[in-house]
């Protein structure tokens, strides 16, 4: 979303940048970060701002957003019911909170059934990596996904989840249902309930501050280095 405009007459791309407000720290945690492997992580996400924010990222979500309506007026188009009102999510008294894209109902695949509707848009890459998921896990979603799917349809009572993607480079998309598992959602809640009431940091993934999760760690300095704003 915009923040107050503000202009640099040198340098129109750094102006654009600063059009675009940086996300606020929720005081909740975010039904996305569940998937995220680090309870730790997910710990920190709720209570400390990262050790670093960038402007680009905010332009990116906002441009996501607008790639993500085309998709829902697509689904709407084709005849699925898509409902998208207030669907702000709230658990464990609004501490476990987020949204999800919509919910749906009249796809081809299963006409009787509401879905959780969830959108992405990805790169090449990570849409090629798709197939690749699907190969070795069974279904082709990208990390984190199936665990952020599985809790909203535990918490929504909805007993599928219809997973969309496009290809922000070609155009092309994807698709995947999941089907709810009470059992494995569970594990994923009671890991977001722990992470909410501990009062003490949660164990961290790994020591090494060269481990593949902490290289992309927003909190990595604060973990592995003391480092606190
Ligand atoms: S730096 Fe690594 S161990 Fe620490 S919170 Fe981040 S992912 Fe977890």
């Amino acid at each position: 979303m915009f923040g107050p405009a503000f202009v640099n007459q040198f340098d129109t791309v750094y102006s654009i940048h600063r059009l675009y407000k940086l996300p606020e720290r929720p005081a909740y945690l975010d039904i996305s970060n569940i998937g995220w492997p680090c309870l730790r992580k997910q710990w920190y996400s709720m209570r400390f701002d990262p050790d670093y924010a960038l402007p680009i990222s905010a332009r990116q979500e906002q441009i996501k957003q607008q790639h993500k309506l085309t998709m829902l007026e697509e689904l709407s188009f084709i005849g699925v019911n898509v409902q998208t009102p207030n669907f702000q999510i709230n658990h464990f008294n609004g501490q476990l909170s987020g949204s999800m894209d919509a919910s749906g109902l009249n796809f081809a695949e299963a006409p009787k059934t509401w879905h959780v509707v969830q959108l992405d848009c990805l790169n090449d890459a990570s849409f090629r990596q798709l197939s690749i998921n699907k190969e070795i896990h069974g279904h082709g979603l990208p990390d984190g996904m199936f665990q952020k799917l599985q809790s909203i349809m535990a918490i929504t009572g909805m007993t599928r989840a219809f997973y969309l993607a496009e290809n922000m480079n070609t155009g092309q998309l994807f698709k995947e249902r999941v089907r709810y598992s009470a059992k494995v959602a569970k594990k994923y809640i009671n890991d977001a309930h722990e992470v909410i009431i501990s009062e003490k940091e949660m164990d961290r993934i790994s020591d090494n501050p060269e481990h593949k999760e902490c290289l992309q760690c927003p909190w990595k300095n604060r973990c592995h280095f003391g480092y606190k704003k």
